[in-house]
């Protein structure tokens, strides 16, 4: 008889601070963006979610809770330099162990994404009302994409453009373009350590980004895609025999 297989374990990680400031914000997302998340994940089969927010103790990722989580969702703008050090190292080591780790939006300057990376995570950026986004698929087939048309519109974003100042990714999924004739790279993988990491751009806080069901298909998809396979083996570099002498 084969074990039924344990569901993936999500932490959806919000700073939560737009929805407490801007009424517009909130009611968009009454009970905050990753409530929203995790409504549409814990609709999923085999996923287990929990949330978890800036003001919590220890930002609601203590060592424990982060050893329990198997994927990782970051959504941050307002207050990245707000998160403490020692929980970005304590994210950071496990990911390398191999939690996957799925970077939303402005999220991309988010200390733990920058670590990372290790570079600026810099973009170009506009401060103008509803754009509109047309996000191309460069990658069909990839897991990631599955159930997405070759592309989607979201009639209302933040535009984010190129240069993006981040790693070559392993894969480019999707491509945005904007209003205004920008482009950007709105779907990337990357690998560190055993762990699996992707950059999703839209969900700019004003818009109803996290409410588009394509935008949670990609963010679904994206979670049983990151979730570490086996739990990953112990890497070192200790002494060793080996099976023959000199003779
Ligand atoms: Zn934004």
């Amino acid at each position: 008889m084969t074990q039924p297989p344990s569901p993936i374990r999500v932490t959806v990680w919000n700073e939560f601070r737009h929805e407490s400031k801007n009424p517009k914000v909130a009611s968009i997302y009454p009970a905050g963006m990753h409530e929203t998340i995790a409504a549409h994940l814990r609709e999923m089969e085999g996923m287990r979610v929990a949330t978890a927010t800036l003001d919590e103790t220890g930002h609601g990722l203590s060592e424990q809770r982060v050893n329990e989580t198997d994927v990782l969702i970051w959504w941050g703008h307002l207050a990245h330099d707000e998160v403490a050090d020692v929980v970005v190292e304590r994210v950071r080591q496990r990911v390398l162990a191999g939690m996957g780790l799925i970077v939303l939006h402005s999220g991309h300057f988010a200390k733990i994404f920058k670590a990372l990376m290790g570079t600026t995570c810099n973009l170009k950026w506009r401060d103008e009302p509803a754009d509109r986004e047309i996000l191309w698929v460069t990658r069909p087939g990839h897991p990631i994409l599955q159930g997405i048309d070759d592309h989607f519109v979201l009639p209302q974003e933040e535009m984010y453009g190129e240069y993006f100042d981040v790693p070559e990714p392993l894969e480019t999924l999707l491509i945005s373009s904007f209003g205004g004739g920008e482009v950007f790279r709105s779907g990337m993988t990357w690998a560190r350590g055993a762990g699996k990491i992707f950059y999703f751009r839209p969900g700019h806080e004003l818009y109803p980004t996290y409410h588009d069901s394509n935008v949670l298909k990609v963010i679904a998809n994206a979670v049983r895609w990151a979730a570490p396979t086996p739990p990953p083996t112990p890497v070192g570099y200790g002494r060793r025999e080996f099976g023959w002498t000199e003779s």
